[in-house]
C-alpha cells in the first residue's frame, strides 16, 4: 500500500510481538521473524505466568510504566476475549536488616499515588497465613498487581498482530563480521529492522550488545497444593517478592501449582542446553519453601522450568539504534522484569523506530554502569 514503510521485527518473544503489533497498528507493513514457533520454550517469555507489580524501588519511570501496562493488558484481554491478567495482588516481604529497597518502594508509591497497604509481620501473618513471617520486618501489599499469563500473552499479541495485517515468518537471522543482518544468506533489508532477539542479542552483536549483557539461567519449580485446600490458590494468596531470600513466587493459577523461583545465577548455552532444571536447585527450593511456606512441606514438585534472562549492568532495558546501521534498532535487555511492561514497551519502541521521539537516556547502549541495589530498579 503506498505510503507504508516496511518494517521487520526479529524475535517473537513479548518484546518483539508487542513492538510488531504497535508498528502494524501505526500502519506499517510488518514482518515478524523468529527461529522457532512463537511461544516456544527456549525463549525468556515462555512459562505459564509472570508477575506484574509496580514495585520498583525508588525508580519512578518503571513504576509509572507498570501502572500503564496493567491497563494495556486489560485492554488486550478484552480485545482477544481470553483471560491474560489475574489481579491477585503482590506482596513484598521486607526481611529484617534488608529493607532499603522496600522502604524506597513505599516512598515512590506515596509520591505517585500507587495504592498499597503496609502490614507489620504479625498483620501479614494474619492476612496471609501461607507465609512464615518470623524473619520479616514488615510487608507491602499492592492490590492492583497480579499475574499475566505469559505464554498466552505472547500468543494473544501474535494473533492481534496478524489481525492487524502483520506477517509472521520463520527463519534464523544471522550477523556478519560488521554486525549486518542476513537471512538465508541474503542481507536483510527494510526501512526499519527492530532486533528483539532477547538473550540471543549478545551473541548476534558481539561488539555492540555483548559488552553490556550477561545471560543467566533461572530455575523454577511448581509445587502441588495440599489435598482439598484452596489456601494456595490465587483467590487466597498473592504473588510475592522475597528479596532477602533471593526469591519470588506466584500462587497456584489454573491448576499449575505454587511457583517458587530461587534465583541461583546459572550458566546456560542458549542453543544447546536442554531446558531442564538443575537437580541441585531442588533441595535449595525445598529448603526455601520449608522456611517461607510451611503449609507446603511434604508437597510434591509437579512441574518445573529452566530458562534464562539477559541482564544489563544497571538492569535498564535496551532501546537504541545500532551505532553503524541507522535502520537497526535494538529492543530488549530484559533484566528479569520486561514481561509485565510488554504492551507499553512495544508502544515505546514503535514510536522510537518511526522517529516519533528519541529513546530515553536510560535505554541507550553507551554509558552503562553497575548500580547499587538501592539505586537499581530491580533491587539487584
Ligand atoms: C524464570 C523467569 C521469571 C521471570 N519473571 C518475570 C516476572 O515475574 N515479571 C516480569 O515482568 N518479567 C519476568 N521475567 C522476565 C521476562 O520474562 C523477560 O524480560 C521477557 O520475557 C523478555 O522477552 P524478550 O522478548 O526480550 O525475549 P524472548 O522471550 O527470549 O524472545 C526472543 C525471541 O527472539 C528469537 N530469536 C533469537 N535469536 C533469533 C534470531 N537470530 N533470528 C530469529 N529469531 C531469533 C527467539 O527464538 C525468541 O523467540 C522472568 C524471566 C524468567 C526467565
Amino acid at each position: 500500500m503506498p505510503g507504508k514503510s516496511e518494517a521487520i521485527v526479529v524475535g517473537a518473544g513479548v518484546a518483539g510481538v508487542m513492538t510488531a503489533l504497535e508498528l502494524a497498528r501505526r500502519g506499517e507493513r510488518v514482518t515478524l521473524i523468529d527461529r522457532w514457533e512463537p511461544g516456544h520454550s527456549r525463549a525468556s517469555s515462555t512459562d505459564y505466568n509472570r508477575i506484574i507489580r509496580a514495585i520498583h524501588g525508588r525508580d519512578e519511570f518503571y513504576t509509572r510504566w507498570v501502572r500503564e501496562a496493567r491497563l494495556r493488558w486489560m485492554e488486550l484481554q478484552a480485545e482477544i476475549g481470553q483471560t491474560l491478567y489475574y489481579e491477585c495482588g503482590a506482596l513484598i516481604l521486607a526481611t529484617r536488616g534488608h529493607c532499603h529497597w522496600e522502604d524506597a518502594t513505599a516512598e515512590t508509591f506515596d509520591k505517585l499515588g500507587v495504592p498499597y497497604y503496609r502490614f507489620s509481620a504479625e498483620e501479614t501473618a494474619l492476612r496471609f497465613p501461607q507465609f512464615d513471617t518470623s524473619s520479616i520486618a514488615y510487608s507491602l501489599y499492592e492490590p492492583e498487581a497480579g499475574m499475566i499469563m505469559a505464554h498466552r500473552g505472547v500468543r494473544a499479541g501474535l494473533e492481534l498482530f496478524q489481525r492487524a495485517g502483520g506477517t509472521v515468518a520463520r527463519g534464523h537471522v544471522t550477523t556478519d563480521a560488521h554486525e549486518r543482518l542476513h537471512l538465508d544468506g541474503k542481507p536483510l533489508e527494510a526501512d526499519l529492522i527492530v532486533v528483539a532477539s532477547g538473550p540471543w542479542m549478545g551473541e548476534m552483536f558481539p561488539r555492540t550488545i555483548k559488552p553490556i549483557s550477561t545471560v543467566v539461567g533461572v530455575n523454577v519449580l511448581y509445587t502441588s497444593t495440599p489435598d482439598g485446600s484452596t489456601a494456595f490458590d490465587m483467590a487466597n494468596m498473592p504473588c510475592w517478592i522475597d528479596h532477602g531470600e533471593g526469591s519470588f513466587g506466584l500462587p497456584s493459577s489454573e491448576g499449575c501449582g505454587v511457583k517458587a523461583a530461587v534465583v541461583i545465577p546459572d550458566k546456560i548455552d542458549l542453543d544447546n542446553d536442554e531446558r531442564l532444571i538443575r537437580r541441585e536447585t531442588l533441595s535449595r527450593t525445598r529448603r526455601y519453601i520449608q522456611k517461607r511456606l510451611p503449609g507446603l512441606v511434604g508437597e510434591r514438585v509437579v512441574d518445573s522450568k529452566f530458562n534464562q534472562i539477559i541482564l544489563t549492568p544497571d538492569t535498564h532495558f535496551i532501546v537504541d539504534w545500532h551505532p553503524e546501521h541507522s535502520n537497526v534498532l535494538f529492543a530488549g535487555g530484559c533484566s528479569g522484569h520486561l514481561y509485565k511492561h510488554g504492551p507499553v514497551f512495544g508502544d515505546f519502541v514503535a514510536g522510537v523506530g518511526l522517529k516519533e521521539y528519541g529513546t530515553a537516556d536510560r535505554f541507550r547502549i553507551a554509558g552503562r554502569r553497575k548500580l547499587s541495589p538501592a539505586e537499581s530498579p530491580s533491587g539487584r
